[in-house]
């Protein structure tokens, strides 16, 4: 746009919206009053001359009955009949009749009869219902009258897209400043739609925010422990507190599983944050029933110092996957159910494909869980029981890991548990194509 023109834009929403109005309102006047005032005129125009042509023509077969030397005196007799009128008489192209020249002539009408011609001309009227200035007074006052109706209409439009435009800067201005809690009102049009988007937007955020707090608040807490007892056992060691060398042995041997503990937890939170970038994964046909009997063999041995058997699964089952993902996992579950369950139970992994997904179990027979801590168990830092597990404690982040991983695969992991019987933890992903599944059918022989 030319930047003249550009600058002459009214800023405001109100004002943009009332000069919107405004050139609407007069286009549409302005054919209005084309149209209606042309096609009224003409009516109008042509029944008057149509009358002015039928007195015309009256006085024409007047002059014409009384003869030429009779023909002025009847003209001037009309004359006092039609008033305002111009009347021009012609006999045989001689005028015998006129009257003074009448300003601003409206209509005409001619009348011939013989060698008569009779010329009417009738002025515009002006002596109608309003005076010239009445009718300026009435058109300004319209004028006025519809420019504050316009002003009003466009005020209220532009007032309520003010506040929600406000609204919703505001928000975003908060929102770049850190404030997650703040809420645009919403409202049916366009504009509450955007509201109620940038209402969803905030909500999110708020509860990322918090649930990032919390986290962070709860990793201080997991560090402060560990920490903390390093701290003691460090100070035991200095001021001679641990003097025999048995205690120093011990102290020395409570610092490095702490320093372990902490390590395990370092490690479990890069691993964490590092799955929240949503890393890429592999996509490769794997053998689940493979991976879980090289988690068997990798794990055995923990499995024999606590006095638990640990059983692989047979045959094979091809899933599409990330193998290093699955061996995550595959450790972590089994990690977990050899830290659950005392010496004497069983651990036994199965594999099976149900429902378009190929599924290996890894069922226990450890304590179990109790159906309140359930549905958390997949929480960052969650326990069901503050102590320690394992033999280098848990982070508490081992489980949230498998769902992040098995997610990233496409994957699911579900959980069945009861109090003193044991637990089920089985991961689920895509399997493998046909040729594939046809391919393992033929492996592992006939069900
Ligand atoms: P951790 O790293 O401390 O084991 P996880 O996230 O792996 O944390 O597990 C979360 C909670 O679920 C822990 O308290 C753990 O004891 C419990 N849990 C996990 N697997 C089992 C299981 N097989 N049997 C009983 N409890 C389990």
């Amino acid at each position: 746009m030319i930047p003249a023109i550009q600058r002459l834009r009214p800023r405001s929403i109100q004002a943009r919206v009332a000069l919107a109005i405004a050139v609407a309102l007069v286009v549409v006047f302005v054919v209005v009053q084309v149209v209606f005032v042309s096609f009224v005129e003409s009516r109008a125009r042509a029944e008057v001359e149509n009358a002015l042509h039928l007195q015309a023509d009256s006085i024409a077969r007047e002059v014409e009955r009384n003869g030429l030397e009779n023909a002025a005196a009847t003209a001037r007799a009309a004359q006092r009949f039609i008033g305002d009128a111009r009347l021009v008489v012609t006999v045989q192209g001689v005028d015998v009749h006129w009257n003074l020249p009448v300003s601003q002539l409206e209509a005409s009408a001619t009348a011939t009869r013989g060698p008569v011609e009779v010329l009417l001309e009738r002025p515009d009227p002006d002596d109608g219902l309003f005076s010239d200035w009445v009718f300026v007074g009435l058109v300004a006052a319209g004028v006025v009258g519809t420019g504050a109706l316009i002003w009003m209409l466009a005020g209220g439009v532009g007032a309520r897209l003010r506040r929600s435009v406000s609204a919703l800067a505001d928000g975003a201005e908060a929102v770049a400043q850190g404030r997650f809690d703040v809420r645009a009102p919403e409202s049916d049009d366009e504009l509450g739609r955007l509201s109620q988007a940038f209402n969803r937007m905030t909500a999110r955020l708020e509860s990322a925010d918090v649930r990032q707090r919390e986290f962070l608040a709860d990793v201080a807490h997991e560090l402060r422990t560990p920490v903390t007892a390093i701290e003691g056992f460090a100070q035991a060691l200095e001021d001679g507190t641990a003097r025999s060398p048995e205690d120093r042995a011990e102290s020395a041997a409570f610092i490095r599983a702490e320093a372990a503990r902490l390590r395990e937890l370092v490690r479990d939170l890069q691993h964490l944050t590092w799955l929240d970038l949503d890393p890429p994964v592999r996509t490769e046909p794997v053998d689940l029933a493979g991976a879980g009997r090289e988690a068997v063999a990798r794990l055995e041995v923990d499995a024999q110092v606590k006095g638990v058997a640990l059983l692989g699964p047979e045959g094979s089952l091809a899933a599409i996957s990330d193998p290093a993902h699955v061996e995550t996992i595959l450790t972590n579950l089994i990690s977990n159910a050899i830290a659950a369950t005392e010496a004497g139970g069983t651990i036994r992994l199965t594999t099976r494909r149900e429902h378009g997904e190929g599924g290996i179990a890894v069922s226990d027979t450890g304590r179990g869980i109790p159906p309140e801590h359930l549905p958390f168990i997949f929480d960052r830092l969650y326990r069901v029981q503050p102590g320690r597990d394992r033999p280098s404690g848990g982070s508490g982040l081992g489980l949230s890991i498998v769902r992040r991983l098995a997610a990233l695969l496409g994957g699911r992991v579900s959980v069945e548990s009861e109090v003193g019987a044991g637990s089920t933890f089985t991961l689920w992903l895509p399997v493998a194509p046909v040729a594939a599944a046809r391919r393992e059918r033929v492996e592992s022989g006939p069900a």
